[in-house]
């Protein structure tokens, strides 16, 4: 069996949802069970309206509300026959009557609990994997929904709760695995999950990558599919680099690094379950389904290219720590790693001298909480909007002098930090956020102007594709 995933855009309207039905359709025996995101836009929506009601902004939250009950409506009644769309009206009404109560309850309270904001947010998830089902069902696959949160055990940190691998692994069995024995197609809202005891959480953002991936790793599937936008893993961003060329083959190592330094197409921890079990992961275009998409497996072939891919990840904060006394003693990274620790923040990129450290971390808002500890040991200063970019390739352990290239590139922008990672599968660097479009295609233009056709699609042809099969 395969599993498939379709993320936003891939179920962004009837006419994307139908073009899911046919990719399904045309795998049948393969055996199939899909998981699907929300449509686009649909959880900013919902974590919008969380949001405004926490803060008391009780028509704002409920316009937005009313938008996603008109959208789900106009959806579902596109893609269904009349007498289907007659039973699940109701259903979406009452649905979407509850979370207007909801977002009236926060408002009463004056506050978002996490708790609060991971069940608001879980309506995308599950309406659409309930629309996805029915219209499966009208285009004669005997497709049957499965309530993520019977199969998705996670532990109960909101937001960003860790998936229970034991649980899920033995639900899975029992819940989906009879319905692909049956010759059904399962399909599952991907991004949330619950508690042993049944409270709905969430697994982060872009987690539905994440839910397919610990689907399959569950089912033993013989392929992981990541269906979405463009032709599969790419050379950079194309949004940022128009010349971004689709790389055949990456390792999960790779994939991995990627995927945690940017590169949106992949949620960063899809490749751990895949990896356990050595499951092949396929980035696949769903408005382009004849291109062969990207091939994540154990080991990539041998290749010249260095670099595979440049990634990068904005909203990063640099923190310099300053303390004469760090000269020559010992334990004072500890106590700095421990401030961060203390405040459940995780740091990327780290270097240090002989009486400073300077550090990245993600999050804006832990950061004045961890300066106020810091400055009881040292001197603290930090500066948000910079950006880490990201070059990896299980080649550069091979190549000399690389970094001088890499930085030689780079010409006049300002570096503020460097690491190589001790996997020596990339090179990191820290810059302004305003110079990341710039420092990309200067990249791109060095190192993949001439990329291994082996590895990498020839320039233009994945675009070109993409834009035939839109054109249709
Ligand atoms: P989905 O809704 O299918 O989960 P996402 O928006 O999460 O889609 O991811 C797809 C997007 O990731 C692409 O449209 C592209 O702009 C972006 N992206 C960033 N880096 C890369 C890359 N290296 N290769 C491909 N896409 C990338
Ligand atoms: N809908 C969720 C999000 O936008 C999960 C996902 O799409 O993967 O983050
Ligand atoms: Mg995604």
């Amino acid at each position: 069996m395969i599993v498939m995933k379709f993320g936003g855009t891939s179920v962004m309207d009837p006419t994307a949802i139908d073009r899911t039905a046919q990719i399904v359709k045309g795998r049948a025996v393969r055996r199939p069970a899909v998981v699907v995101s929300a449509m686009s836009r649909v959880t900013d929506a919902l974590l919008a309206a969380g949001k405004a009601a926490g803060e008391g902004q009780r028509e704002q939250a409920l316009e937005l509300a009313r938008g996603l009950r008109q959208r789900h409506h106009t959806t579902a009644k596109e893609l269904i026959t009349a007498a289907q769309y007659a039973a699940l009206a109701p259903e979406l009404e009452r649905e979407f009557d509850t979370l207007d109560e909801l977002l009236k309850g926060i408002c009463a309270v004056g506050e978002l609990s996490p708790r609060s904001s991971d069940y608001v947010v879980s309506y995308g998830e599950r309406l659409n994997s309930r629309i996805v089902t029915e219209s499966y069902l009208a285009r004669g696959m005997r497709a049957t929904l499965v309530d993520a949160r019977r199969v998705m055990i996670t532990d109960a940190q909101h937001g960003k709760a860790i998936p229970q691998i034991d649980q899920i692994e033995h639900r899975a069995k029992n819940f989906v695995r009879p319905l692909i024995e049956d010759g059904q197609v399962p399909v599952m809202g991907g991004f949330i999950g619950a508690t042993e005891q049944g409270v709905q959480t969430t697994i982060g953002r872009g987690g539905s990558d994440f839910s397919a991936a610990l689907l399959g790793s569950a089912l033993d599937a013989e392929a992981i599919e990541i269906w979405t936008d463009v032709d599969g893993m790419m050379t950079t961003d194309p949004r940022i680099c128009p010349d971004a060329r689709r790389i055949r083959v990456i390792s999960f190592e790779e994939a991995a690094e990627l995927a945690y330094f940017g590169a949106k197409v992949l949620h960063p921890a899809t490749v751990l379950p895949a990896v356990q079990k050595n499951i092949p992961v396929l980035i696949l275009n769903s408005l382009n389904p004849r291109n062969e998409g990207t091939l994540i497996v154990g080991r990539a072939p041998k290749s010249k290219a260095t670099f595979k891919a440049i990634a990068a990840k904005k909203r990063i904060t640099i923190v310099d720590v300053v303390a004469a006394r760090m000269l020559g003693a010992h334990g004072f990274l500890k106590s700095i790693f421990d401030v961060f620790d203390r405040h459940h923040c995780s740091i990327d990129v780290v270097s240090t001298s002989e009486v400073s450290v300077s550090l990245t971390v993600d999050s804006n808002e832990a950061i004045p909480a961890i300066a106020a500890d810091l400055e009881k040991i040292a001197d603290v200063k930090y500066a948000g909007r910079n950006a880490i970019v990201c070059l990896v390739g299980e080649n550069i352990r091979e190549t000399p002098e690389i970094a001088a290239r890499v930085f030689a590139a780079l010409g006049a922008i300002n570096v503020r930090m460097i690491s190589q990672g001790a996997s020596e599968i990339n090179i990191t660097f820290v810059i302004d956020e305003e110079d990341v479009p710039e420092a990309i295609r200067r990249l791109h233009k060095e190192f993949f102007a001439e990329a291994d056709p082996e590895v990498f699609d020839t320039p233009g042809a994945s675009s070109s594709e993409t834009s035939r099969e839109r054109a249709r």
